[in-house]
Formats: structure tokens, C-alpha cells, sequence
């Protein structure tokens, strides 16, 4: 079986666990050798918490705690370290700043950050000179708004370019790659949850080519426009329009079985089949319908929808199928 590729997200708490140990082990061994036991401790606890985090989170795959608990660690220690060994540490907030933004999301990487700022302000004051403490304070507090307004720059591009990866450009509804996605998260949640059962009603447009032919392509253009509006207009929760393509759409029904799905496809159906498109053009469906089953592909899953849908067609169009 192909391996899945790791996250983004999982890449970064392995690097950041790794080199966290990887730069505090010389320092160990260091206050270990000069006896300074109380932070050869926390150097000790530090690189335990660190191991811990990369072990679990490369044999779970899983990082929401281990964010957090990687992003308060650097909160926590840094001050602790500060306050024991004095402004020799400053140096170590830089770092602890990034990978605070590289954790979390921009906004709380900055509340986290400012607090653990104002925490090492309380405690440098007695520690620096006026001009010493003003210029660190004032260094760090830069270093942490640059790092904010850029990570948040970046953090409002990407979920623009995700929006855009996964929406069809015409109509607006999901794309295929955003079906892709719902149907492997309904497949797994039907495999954690046997008795769980969700359906798929896949709709193709009948005699599409037709109407291009008839009233050309930018017609044809508004009436997928129009029907995906139509149909999105009746999805209630736990249901979402996606367009697979050319002129075929699916609608995937969260736990539901057919029977419930099948009246929600026939009121499309009867729906569309009464409307009124643009210059008055009158339009049907063909439907195919198909529940989840717990040993197949969510590729299986939707030719089982599509063979339906043809037998649809095969029966005279304007008509719901169920698959078997
Ligand atoms: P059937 O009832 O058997 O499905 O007939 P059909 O004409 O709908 O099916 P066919 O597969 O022969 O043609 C599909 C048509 O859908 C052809 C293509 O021009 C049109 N189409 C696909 N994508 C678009 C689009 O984005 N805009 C427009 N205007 N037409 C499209
Ligand atoms: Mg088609
Ligand atoms: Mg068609």
C-alpha cells in the first residue's frame, strides 16, 4: 500500500522537535558538567518533551496537541531560563518567536508571543541598564510584528489559493478535487462507524449538447450557473453540490441512506424538470443514486452512482435510478 505523504504541519513539529533536541543536548551535557543541576534539569525536561512530541507525532501522524504543547513549551522555558541564567539568554527568544509563528496561527502565535514578551520584560528590568532593556525589549517586539504581518499575509493567501483549488470557476459549487475530499472523509468516517451509511446522487444534464448547439455555448454556460444555484438552493445540512464535470454534478448526502436520498433526488428532479431557464429554455435530469458500502473505493463508489445514472438514461431520461 502507498504510504500517504506527511503534512506540511507534521514536517514542521518533526524539524522543530529534532533540531530543539539536536541544539539543547550540548547544553545539557554543559550545565551537567559545571553541576548547575536546576537547568541541566530543564534542558533535561525540555529534550524529553521534544523526543516525546517527535516520536508520537511521527507514529500517530497526528499534531494538534502536539502544536501547542511544542509552541507553550518555548513560552514557558524561555522565561524560566531567563530568569535563572540572566540577559546571556536573550539570544534564545528569536528562535523561540519563529517557531512559535511556524506552530500556530498567526494571531495566536502573536498573543503567545506578546505574553511571553511582557513576562521577560518584568523580569529583565532589574537585570539591564535603561538603554540595554529599551533596545532588547524593542528588538524582540519588532522581531515579533514583522514575523505577524508577514506569516498573516502568507496565512490569508493560502486559504485564497485553497478556495480556489477547490472550487469550480463557473458555478462557483466544489470541484472535483473538493468531491475527492468530502468522499474519502465519508468513507472513513463509514469505516469507523460501521452501521453509518451516506449516498451519493450523481446528476447529468440530458440532451446538454443540444442546447449549446441550439443556443450556443455562453447559453449553456448560464443555465450551469443557474442549476447549480437552483439545486444548492434545496441542500440542506450535511448535504453539498459539487461539479464533476462538463455537465454532471453530485450532491453527497451525509448520513442518509438511499430511501431518504431518493426523495431528495426526486424533488430535484421535479424541480428542475418545471423550471424555467434562461430564454425559457426547458431543461431535465437523469439521476443515479448509490449508498456507501464498507469495502469499496470511493472510485467504486461513484461508477456505481454513474452506472446508475446511465441506467437513467437508458430508461428515457427525466428519471431517478438506484444503484444496486
Ligand atoms: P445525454 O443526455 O446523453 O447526457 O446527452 P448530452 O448532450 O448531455 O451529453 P454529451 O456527453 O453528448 O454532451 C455533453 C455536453 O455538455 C457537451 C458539452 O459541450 C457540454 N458542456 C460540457 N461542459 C460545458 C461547459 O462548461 N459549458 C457549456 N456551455 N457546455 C458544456
Ligand atoms: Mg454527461
Ligand atoms: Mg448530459
Amino acid at each position: 500500500m502507498l504510504e500517504k505523504k506527511r503534512s506540511t504541519e507534521e514536517l514542521i513539529i518533526l524539524a522543530l522537535s529534532s533540531a530543539s533536541t539536536v541544539c539543547l543536548l550540548p547544553f545539557l551535557a554543559w550545565r551537567t558538567i559545571e553541576q548547575d543541576w536546576l537547568v541541566a534539569a530543564l534542558d533535561l525536561l525540555a529534550i524529553m518533551v521534544a523526543v516525546g512530541l517527535f516520536i508520537h507525532v511521527y507514529i500517530t501522524r497526528n499534531v494538534i496537541y502536539a502544536r501547542w504543547v511544542l509552541a507553550i513549551l518555548c513560552a514557558v522555558e524561555l522565561p524560566i531560563t531567563i530568569a535563572l541564567k540572566g540577559p546571556a539568554q536573550i539570544g534564545w527568544i528569536y528562535p523561540a518567536i519563529i517557531a512559535m509563528f511556524m506552530l500556530l496561527s498567526p494571531t495566536i502565535a502573536l498573543m503567545l508571543s506578546l505574553t511571553m514578551i511582557s513576562i521577560i520584560g518584568g523580569i529583565l528590568w532589574s537585570q539591564l541598564n535603561s538603554l540595554m532593556y529599551y533596545q532588547s525589549l524593542f528588538s524582540i517586539l519588532a522581531t515579533a510584528l514583522f514575523i505577524y504581518a508577514f506569516t498573516n499575509h502568507m496565512f490569508r493567501q493560502q486559504q485564497i489559493l485553497r478556495q480556489l483549488s477547490i472550487k469550480d470557476p463557473l458555478t462557483g459549487v466544489g470541484n472535483r478535487r473538493a468531491l475527492e475530499d468530502k468522499l474519502l472523509e465519508l468513507m472513513s468516517y463509514k469505516r469507523a462507524h460501521r452501521d453509518n451509511t451516506s449516498t451519493l446522487i450523481l446528476i447529468d444534464l440530458d440532451q446538454f449538447k443540444d442546447i449549446n448547439d441550439h443556443y450556443g455555448h455562453a447559453i449553456g454556460d448560464q443555465i450551469l450557473i443557474t442549476f447549480a444555484s437552483l439545486v444548492n438552493q434545496k441542500l440542506r445540512n450535511n448535504e453539498s453540490l459539487y461539479r464533476l464535470g462538463g455537465e454532471e454534478f453530485v450532491i453527497t448526502v451525509a448520513n442518509k441512506n438511499r430511501d431518504k436520498a431518493s426523495i431528495l433526488a426526486e424533488e430535484i428532479r421535479e424541480l428542475v424538470d418545471l423550471f424555467l431557464f434562461t430564454n425559457s429554455i426547458h431543461l431535465t435530469i437523469s439521476i443515479g443514486i448509490a449508498e456507501s458500502q464498507a469495502k469499496e473505493t470511493t472510485l467504486d463508489w461513484l461508477g456505481r452512482a454513474d452506472a446508475a445514472m446511465y441506467k437513467a438514461k437508458g430508461a428515457g431520461r427525466n428519471l431517478c435510478c438506484v444503484a444496486a
